[in-house]
């Protein structure tokens, strides 16, 4: 059976917005949760009917999560890979251990994605200065270099414009793995919101364009000023990511499009519900956190259709405070995610707006 019916209970691992999202989603169709975070302030704690306030690492505080649900899932995706064998082993893991793996790794990514059928910027592996140094000669510039591991909102990553930043680069990887990839020359940049529920059936969103400030995600506005061949041509490319995977759940793909011949490079893959899905609260027909609780369910999926003109920007620090101002907006939805501290940078909530068609 791999059908998990309302009523049931559903595992969280990760107690951030993410986790309060989907937690909130699968209240509204009758299901349980029980969050597991290290960390007592969670914002998913404050949603959820139960809580496991336990380290990813403590393996008798997962038996007895594991014991109180019926699948789990997780709201990040640097989740230790031995937290997420243990719980496989008796809990169905949705999405699995193999997007975990792959999306963990930038090397082993860009593999899976290449041998997907999918195309990404041209790569290559590197620890040593001279590593790096024939990368540097195999890419040619300007490059990026990126440790393989925990990077996220542009972290662990230098820009390579001259054969001098090669130094920098050491500095910051300090022998470890890394990648070095050329830079994209694109116009836009865009994400594909696509759930693969337990039983294989595959539905994405409309393609959102995305602007990141200072490597944090600012914007997303749907539709994306893209032609219609390119929506559909990124909508199969996420799909067939999904696919390739056996992916269960919600993922995101994000992409960079060049506007003169439209192609297409997918910078990487997200084993979660994402930042740049947020519009779909109150800007499609299902929301990706509603969806990623049908697909982890083996629910029939959602439709996924806009309905309309949808803008989501992100609240970062202190702009959390100016809720007066989209609170009198009638055409836009205030999200706070209950987090207290509003330092310089830090998602806090966002707000969406959207303009019927
Ligand atoms: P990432 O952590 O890989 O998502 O990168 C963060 C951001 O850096 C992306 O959203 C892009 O804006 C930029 N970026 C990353 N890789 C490249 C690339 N190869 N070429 C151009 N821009 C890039």
């Amino acid at each position: 059976m791999t059908r998990i019916n309302p009523g049931g209970t559903i595992g969280i691992l990760g107690g951030g917005q993410l986790g309060r999202m989907i937690a909130l989603a699968a209240a509204r169709l009758g299901y349980h949760c029980n969050v597991y975070c290290p960390d007592a302030g969670s914002p998913a704690f404050h949603v959820a009917q139960y809580t496991t306030i336990a380290d990813y690492t403590d393996e008798a505080a997962l038996m007895a999560f594991c014991d109180s649900v019926d699948v789990v899932t997780y709201e990040f995706e640097n989740i230790p890979a031995e937290t997420a064998a243990l719980v496989a082993k008796v809990k169905p893991l949705r999405p699995g251990v193999k997007a975990l793996e792959m999306t963990q790794d930038r090397l082993s990514e860009k593999d899976f994605l290449n041998g997907s059928g999918v195309t990404t910027a041209p790569y290559k592996a590197f620890e040593t200065r001279e590593e790096l140094d024939a990368a540097f000669a195999a890419i040619g510039r300007p490059a990026v270099a990126k440790t393989r591991r925990f990077g996220y909102d542009g972290k662990g990553q230098t820009m390579v414009k001259t054969k001098k930043d090669l130094d920098t680069v050491m500095k910051v990887t300090k022998g470890a793995p890394a990648i070095l990839e050329g830079f994209v020359n694109f116009d836009r940049e865009i994400s594909v919101i696509v759930a693969r529920s337990a039983s294989g059936d595959v539905a994405a969103f409309p393609v959102g364009e995305n602007v990141h400030t200072n490597h944090i995600l600012d914007t997303t506005v749907v539709p994306a000023a893209i032609k219609e061949i390119v929506e559909a041509k990124a909508k199969v490319m996420a799909t067939r990511v999904a696919n390739a995977l056996e992916y269960v759940g919600v993922m995101a793909v994000e992409m960079f499009v060049s506007d003169i011949d439209g192609k297409i490079v997918v910078n990487e893959v997200a084993p979660r519900v994402h930042n740049s899905g947020h519009w779909t609260i109150e800007g499609a027909a299902t929301s990706q956190f509603e969806q990623h609780v049908r697909a982890i369910c083996d629910l029939p999926l959602g439709p996924t259709d806009t309905v309309g003109k949808v803008v989501m920007k992100n609240l970062l620090g202190k702009e959390i405070l100016d809720f007066e101002q989209y609170l009198e907006d009638p055409t836009a939805s205030y999200h706070h995610y209950g987090k207290s501290d509003p330092r310089d940078g830090r998602k806090m909530g966002h707000v969406t707006w959207v303009k019927p068609e």
